[in-house]
């Protein structure tokens, strides 16, 4: 069974995917992280695409999530912290629009979820990935409101960002990920949408859980 959570850059979609997997017991994945894999790979193939398209295919990519955290491994070597620097960000919407990206990235992902329950979270997952998924969910908030949660969240390990530098990231991000020709990001016709510019994170992870139990109990 397949839960899917999309929407735009600090709309809460991460934190409340977690919640909502240690809350219910459920498997988290984190498709944001697999595109920074992705991109982190580009970068260390110096941009050029045919050296990186190699790399991207020889290198086995593994993850799983534990203790709050989405990890991710390059040949055994973990790269959890090198996607999150602003490096990786700053480039990853560049790499996620390639269409052989994102059918590598799909791929890896389908295949995880054979087994077992997940709640997944990214851009596209309720209309390209998996649109036969059992409840589908586009978080949205304010974009002021999106830049000050990420700041809040970035700023112990990155003291000198700024919000307007944030701001602007996230609607650079935001438009390039809209714009795109491969799998834009979009709210599914049959997503549930949640704007969560004035909710506590508490309710909108009760919110979420309440219609997951729905399902589930139906299904049992
Ligand atoms: O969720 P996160 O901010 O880590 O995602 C990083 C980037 O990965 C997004 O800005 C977007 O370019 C790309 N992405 C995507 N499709 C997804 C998830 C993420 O294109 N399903």
């Amino acid at each position: 069974m397949i839960i899917v959570i999309d929407g735009p850059a600090g709309s809460g979609k991460s934190s409340t995917a977690r919640a909502i997997a240690d809350r219910m017991g459920i498997e988290y994945l984190d498709s944001g992280a697999l595109y920074r894999t992705a991109t982190l790979i580009y970068l260390e193939a110096n941009r050029d695409k045919e050296t990186f398209f190699r790399l991207l295919n020889q290198n086995k990519i593994t993850f799983y999530y534990e203790d709050q955290k989405f990890h991710v491994l390059v040949d055994g070597q973990s790269v959890t912290d090198k996607i999150r620097t602003s490096k990786v960000t700053s480039a990853v919407s560049e790499v996620a629009a390639l269409p052989r990206v994102r059918s590598f990235v799909n791929n890896l992902m389908r295949d995880v979820v054979l087994d077992g329950v997940y709640i997944a979270e990214g851009r596209d997952l309720g209309t390209a990935v998996f649109p036969d998924a059992e409840l589908k969910f586009f978080m949205s908030a304010d974009l002021e409101e999106r830049a000050k949660r990420r700041l809040n969240e970035r700023k112990e390990k990155n003291p000198g960002l700024t919000l307007e530098e944030v701001k602007q990231n996230i609607a650079e991000r935001d438009l390039k990920d809209s714009r795109r020709k491969a799998d834009p990001l979009k709210k599914a016709d049959d997503a549930i949408e949640i704007d969560t510019t004035n909710l506590t994170f508490e309710q909108q992870v009760d919110k979420i859980c309440l219609e997951i139990s729905e399902v589930l109990k139906e299904i049992e």
